[in-house]
């Protein structure tokens, strides 16, 4: 048994944060899987963990991420406003600032907030435990 079995899984709320926070949901270690801003990696560079676990389709959860974190921007602004009573043109403004930087900016929040849902509905395995420390040992060998 290795340190990435004993680990007691986080809290939803706890994932959720090291995923908006660009770290790994499941350890926490900064960055997870990036070498750099946008630069992404397979596996996380703290506990090995593979981000998509054999799953194809996660790629697809993390642009949905990507589209709900844009529109709840925008939406939220648009709510701010309008009960604030903002001018039109400052509100367009601001939520066309939104519509290009929330997802150039947070390309990589999408990935680590997606593997935070995905861990939940998808524990990690035994597997994905083997795959990892292997990953580990290769890297730390290499
Ligand atoms: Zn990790």
């Amino acid at each position: 048994m290795n340190s990435l079995h004993s680990q007691k899984t986080p809290a939803l709320p706890k994932k959720l944060l090291r995923g908006l926070f660009r770290q790994c949901a499941w350890c926490g270690g900064k960055g997870a899987f990036f070498t750099s801003w946008y630069t992404k990696a397979d596996n996380c560079q703290s506990c090995g963990l593979s981000r998509e676990r054999g799953y194809e389709g996660f790629e697809l959860g993390a642009a949905t991420m990507g589209v709900f974190m844009t529109f709840g921007s925008i939406i939220s602004w648009m709510i701010i406003s309008v009960a604030t009573g903002i001018a039109l043109v400052p509100l367009l403004l601001i939520a066309a600032l939104l519509a290009v930087c929330v997802p150039s900016l947070g390309y990589p929040l999408t990935y680590t907030v997606w593997f935070a849902i995905d861990i939940t509905f998808r524990p990690p395995n035994e597997s994905d435990f083997a795959q990892a420390q292997v990953w580990l040992d290769n890297r730390a060998s290499a």
